[in-house]
């Protein structure tokens, strides 16, 4: 008996299958843009603010109509069908990033350039694993990681790899960080013998405004994240030289310190731990000094603030994300390395990858870089970003988004009823509504606050606590200024449509009614 398979053409067959990349391919693909674009273009105009009101349930059963039914049917559907509606249910529940008051997380609105080079990345769908993978693809991160180990102060010998983030990145250098530091007892790697019979404890040096990702990429990396020693800070969050240096003279003999890991730009306040301090007492004792510059890397782009990151130059390793600073789409990792020769411990695996012969004659991947195989390419994106900004059009980017915090916090200043937390070192600002003197209720007032404007669709904020000279740790709110388009007028319509929010929910708790439906200004379009 035949299928019904059996009895299709070849041709039957093969139309069910059109790749991207041929000539009919890519007038489907035009179509779809075309279709894409239009959807974009009205959820925009639909959305009207941050994120669509409603909150959890809303998008809930936005997301049971447009995924009713199984995702995958019996049998094959229209896919421009398929795509419009799944799109113009994402795109209309999206956050709008290009959103003044889009500010809660590190996402940067990215530039139109930066995604026509995506379109082009997956419809070539080159990987850099190996040369057969992606010959072009190749050459080209390698001269994006020159051009940003260069910005970093890095000499030739330096060498780095485009990774899939910050938390990557952070991994990469714990694991650089302890096969160039730890020797084991059979006198090779930890990447080959493990820790187990080490017989002395690794370990690691950061202050608390560290990311998490680095107590990850410790556990992950076998070290073991108790084995993450806190260092003093002074009373803005930054590394205390000094404080370090003691630690580390008093370390018990049993012990093996890795790693020294300092921050620039802190994920909260912005601030750079005291680099040239922190690289000098790094070399004294032999320690690596890693600086997660995830958020931070971005002043480098700009001469009026890459002062602040001093020294980076003399760090072992560096974590950059342009997706944050660099207005690239997520995911644009960047790991640098003060001396290629310490990512030897991921290269030194055997596979049949980058055999001796071919690799003579040129024909190598970047397998041994990364802990990835097959790798997307992210430096296109980036290479047609900074060549169409320039220096100067980067700088302008940066400097505008540390421009638009200092104005945020001068309103929020003057505005009695918030609390500023300090004065913006970067991009972002922390404030709260600060009514009630009690502690707990104001905390849990502001944590109110901040779903209620999540599910107004008003503003997007993030959430945190920030540590006091009076020893105590309130929730504070923060705007994460990373959208450079947005103007001070508009920014001034955010802060104005918190306090407004804030003084509803406290008309609402007094029982004031008439203040239910007072309106939340409008932010102008944007
Ligand atoms: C954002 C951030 C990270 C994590 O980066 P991802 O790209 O989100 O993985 C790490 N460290 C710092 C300081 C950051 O700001």
């Amino acid at each position: 008996m035949t299928t019904v398979d059996e009895q299709r053409t070849d041709e039957q067959r093969t139309a069910v299958f059109r790749p991207a990349g041929t000539p009919e391919g890519l007038e489907d693909l035009r179509t779809l843009v075309n279709t894409a674009i239009d959807t974009l273009r009205d959820a925009h105009l639909v959305r009207g603010g941050p994120v669509l009101p409603g909150g959890p349930p809303a998008v809930a059963e936005a997301a049971r109509r447009a995924l009713e039914g199984p995702l995958l049917p019996e049998r094959p559907q229209a896919p421009d069908e398929v795509f419009r509606e799944l799109i113009a249910a994402y795109a209309n529940w999206a956050v709008d990033l290009t959103h003044p008051a889009a500010v809660a997380r590190m996402q940067c609105p990215p530039t139109s350039v930066a995604i026509a080079a995506e379109l082009v990345t997956a419809t070539l769908n080159q990987s850099l694993h190996a040369w057969e993978s992606g010959p072009f693809a190749l050459e080209l991160e390698r001269y994006v990681v020159r051009e940003l180990a260069e910005l970093a102060g890095y000499g030739t010998e330096s060498g780095g790899t485009l990774t899939a983030g910050g938390s990557l990145s952070n991994l990469m250098a714990v694991l650089a960080a302890r096969d160039s530091v730890v020797t084991t007892p059979a006198g090779g790697t930890p990447f080959a013998d493990g820790l187990a019979n080490l017989g002395r404890r690794p370990v690691i040096l950061c202050s608390d405004a560290t990311h998490f990702s680095i107590g990850r990429a410790v556990g992950i990396t076998g070290i073991g994240e108790d084995a993450i020693l806190r260092a003093p800070a002074d009373p803005t969050g930054r590394l205390i030289p000094d404080e370090l240096d003691r630690m580390l003279a008093e370390l018990p003999a049993d012990t093996v310190p890795v790693a020294i890991i300092a921050c620039a730009g802190s994920t909260d306040e912005g601030w750079v731990d005291p680099l040239p301090e922190l690289v000098a007492v790094a070399r004294k004792y032999g320690v690596w000094l890693h600086v997660d510059a995830a958020y931070g890397g971005g002043m480098l782009l700009s001469p009026r603030l890459r002062g602040r990151l001093a020294g980076i130059a003399d760090a072992d390793s560096i974590t950059m994300d342009l997706h944050k600073f660099g207005w690239t789409p997520a995911s644009t990792g960047v790991f640098l390395v003060r001396s290629a020769r310490s990512l030897d411990a991921l290269s030194q695996q055997t596979t049949t990858l980058n055999a001796d012969d071919d690799k003579a004659a040129g024909y190598y991947g970047l397998y041994a870089d990364s802990v990835q195989a097959t790798r997307r390419v992210d430096a296109l994106k980036v290479a047609v970003t900074l060549r169409s900004h320039g220096r100067d059009g980067m700088a302008e980017l940066v400097d505008r988004c540390h421009e638009l915090a200092g104005h945020a916090a001068e309103r929020v200043a003057a505005e009695p009823r918030l609390e500023l937390a300090a004065a913006p070192a970067l991009s972002t600002v922390l404030l709260r509504w600060a009514q009630d003197p009690d502690l707990e209720r104001a905390d849990a007032f502001n944590g109110a606050l901040r779903r209620r404007l999540m599910s107004d669709g008003t503003a997007l904020l993030a959430r945190t606590r920030v540590p006091r000279a009076d020893g105590t740790n309130p929730v504070f709110l923060k705007l994460m200024l990373l959208n450079p388009a947005t103007t001070t007028e508009q920014l001034d319509l955010v802060v104005a449509g918190i306090v407004a929010t804030a003084e509803a929910m406290e008309a609402e708790s007094a029982g004031t009614a008439a203040a239910q439906d007072r309106p939340v200004p409008d932010h102008g379009g944007a």
